[in-house]
């Protein structure tokens, strides 16, 4: 907590000189009246130009016939009549104007005169209410360039509070994290008994588990402070700067402590040293340095958790990995079965659910989805709705938008000709029909001559139960089901078409990774053959050797030719030996546009 500063005191007067100003400002307008002397008032009475007069204890209030307003004074002790009489009015005169006495004790005398007292004292006191709670945020916003730019959730705003039960799934995450919500909430019994408190916490997941949805929940349910501060926003091309950021943080943070730094997407400074390309990658190896040296620097009374989340924990350079840095690890998985469920009953509780939505069948369609892909449907499912004028949300709307959600809007208005319909058509079935003919392929939920995104049709599989174990044998029948679309083309209308240029690369990866990466060819055995493919989109293997040699290289790629020609082999078979049905599912497509998964079942015989 910070004190009320010289610079703060100074504000406070400088507004109370405002405040005064403006008062006085006012009151003066209401006495713009000009005053009047006795003898003036009596040649006007006398002339039979006054309307009314008010007398206010001794101030009188003069009102013209013609609208103008003056004030004057009368005698202290007699009254209005009296002293008009006195100057030599005749009391006939006195009847030809309105004559009203105000009570000076009367309400309004009190309130005019207390009234901007009043007004100024809640001013003064808003103000510093204002300020006290404007104190802490302001400490740290106020710190510009090169300090800094953490957002901090502060454990009061009841707004954003997230706890654990908004968050679904990721039961055993949660279960570690409540150890890190009990050391922050009574350090002292860890203290007592010579437990080490953990520094750093790190997250690992795929995008949109609910990493940065977790350490909020930390925060929410521990009640302390969190700053979060994304690796990215770190990395700016200032030498420097990134590293006294990372100072401040952590200085700002060890005043608020009991607090949690969540630094997002750590793997943006924390990758690699060394395996940086072009410029920057000094300035985030000194960020790194920092971290490293603030989080080795904390003692045991520092009350203070880094957390950190990544979804490419294998790019981490070792040395935030050590004991006593981000020794915790936590994995954050995609979501099973039941918890979809969960997540998706978190996400359409403040949404009206028409009765006939059972999220358990949701939850069946959607394998694979992450907990932001849930939310992102759930969302989809009310614009659907919404856009159609209706009040309720029905199982229809969600339906439709899974395969929103997967592949992108649909393109109704977009025109293709009656040659290429027929074509995508008969590609598309060759898919569905090679996928409903090889068992180890994932079922056909849909197949569809209707363009979204990039593709013209599509036909969409899911697995039947949440895979977490793939078998050579499913590898090889996705391959044939990738290729079923080229050799339909081919098969019906003896030409190829670029439409299939995507199925070739995804069938040709997987049949690489069948030989580099999980060892599963026959003759080359179970070796692994370069590194992680991916690391390349990050630099590190640019310019670094091969780990087999060019004989080997031959031999790989004559196997990856190998299984994508017995692979295309068996698709053509399956073509050839199901012609009528391959022709059946065309023309339905073609007249259609869309077969849905019972309907698809039935034609080929699998229902
Ligand atoms: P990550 O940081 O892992 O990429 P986020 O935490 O940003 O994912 O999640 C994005 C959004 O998805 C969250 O704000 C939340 O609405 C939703 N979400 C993700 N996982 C869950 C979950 N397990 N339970 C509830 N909502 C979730
Ligand atoms: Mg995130
Ligand atoms: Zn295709």
């Amino acid at each position: 907590m910070m004190k009320l500063t010289a610079k703060h005191i100074l504000y406070g007067f400088l507004i109370l000189f405002f405040i005064a100003t403006l008062y006085s400002a006012i009151s003066d307008s209401f006495q713009e009246s000009k005053e009047l002397a006795l003898s003036e008032l009596v040649g006007k009475v006398n002339a039979g130009e006054v309307e009314e007069i008010v007398v206010e204890s001794s101030t009188l209030g003069i009102k013209l016939r013609d609208g103008s307003r003056f004030t004057s004074k009368k005698e202290e002790g007699s009254s209005l009549s009296d002293t008009l009489i006195n100057y030599g009015v005749p009391s006939a005169q006195l009847s030809t104007f309105k004559h009203t006495e105000k009570d000076p004790s009367g309400l309004s005398f009190w309130a005019g005169a207390l009234l901007p007292t009043i007004i100024s004292l809640a001013f003064i006191i808003g103000f510093i209410w204002f300020m006290s709670r404007q104190v802490q945020r302001s400490s740290i916003q106020s710190m510009s360039f090169g300090q800094t730019r953490a957002r901090m959730i502060s454990p009061d705003s009841e707004g954003n509070r997230v706890t654990f039960k908004d968050v679904a799934g990721v039961d055993e995450a949660k279960e570690e994290l409540r150890e890190i919500v009990e050391f922050l909430k009574h350090p002292k019994k860890f203290l007592d008994i010579g437990a080490r408190i953990p520094r750093g916490v790190l997250l690992m997941g795929a995008p949109g588990t609910g990493k940065t949805l977790l350490a909020k929940a930390v925060a929410g349910e521990a009640g302390v402070p969190f700053f979060q501060l994304s690796g990215s926003e770190f990395v700016e091309m200032f030498v420097g700067v990134g590293a006294s950021r990372v100072r401040d943080l952590f200085k700002v943070a060890k005043k608020a402590s009991p607090a949690i730094i969540f630094i997002d997407e750590v793997d943006a400074i924390g990758r690699h040293r060394g395996a940086g390309m072009g410029g920057g990658h000094d300035e985030r190896e000194q960020t790194l340095n920092q971290i490293l040296v603030e989080m080795d620097g904390f003692d045991t009374s520092d009350q203070v958790i880094v957390m950190a989340a990544t979804n490419r924990p294998d790019i981490l350079d070792p040395a935030l990995l050590r004991p006593g840095r981000f020794d915790r690890r936590v994995v954050v998985d995609l979501p099973d079965i039941k918890q979809r469920e969960a997540i998706l009953m978190i996400h359409s509780k403040s949404k009206p659910l028409a009765k006939d939505v059972r999220l358990k069948g949701i939850a069946e369609r959607t394998p694979g989805f992450s907990g932001a892909d849930l939310e992102n449907l759930v969302n989809e499912a009310a614009i659907l709705a919404a856009r159609a004028g209706k009040r309720e949300i029905n199982e229809l709307d969600i339906l439709k938008s899974i395969d929103k959600v997967i592949l992108g809007p649909e393109r109704k208005g977009y025109v293709i000709n009656k040659e290429e319909k027929k074509i995508t058509a008969y590609h598309e079935a060759g898919h569905a029909l090679v996928a409903a003919s090889l068992p180890n392929a994932d079922p056909v939920h849909k197949v569809s001559v209707i363009s979204r995104g990039r593709a013209l049709g599509y036909t969409l599989k899911l697995p039947s139960f949440d895979r977490h174990l793939y078998s050579r044998a499913h590898f090889l029948d996705e391959i044939a089901v990738a290729l079923g679309g080229y050799a339909a083309e081919n098969f019906i209308f003896g030409d190829m078409t670029t439409g299939a240029s995507d199925d070739l690369r995804k069938a040709s990866s997987i049949a690489r990774n069948i030989v580099q990466r999980y060892g599963m060819s026959k003759t080359l055995g179970p070796i692994t053959f370069g590194e992680d493919n991916q690391l390349v989109f990050l630099g590190k293997e640019i310019g670094a050797e091969k780990n087999y040699s060019e004989l080997t290289a031959q031999k790989i790629d004559q196997e990856v030719s190998a299984i994508m020609k017995s692979a295309l082999a068996k698709a053509q078979k399956i073509l050839r030996d199901r012609k009528s049905k391959l022709e059946e599912i065309a023309r339905i497509l073609i007249e259609k546009e869309t077969i849905e998964r019972d309907e698809f079942a039935r034609i080929v015989g699998t229902a």
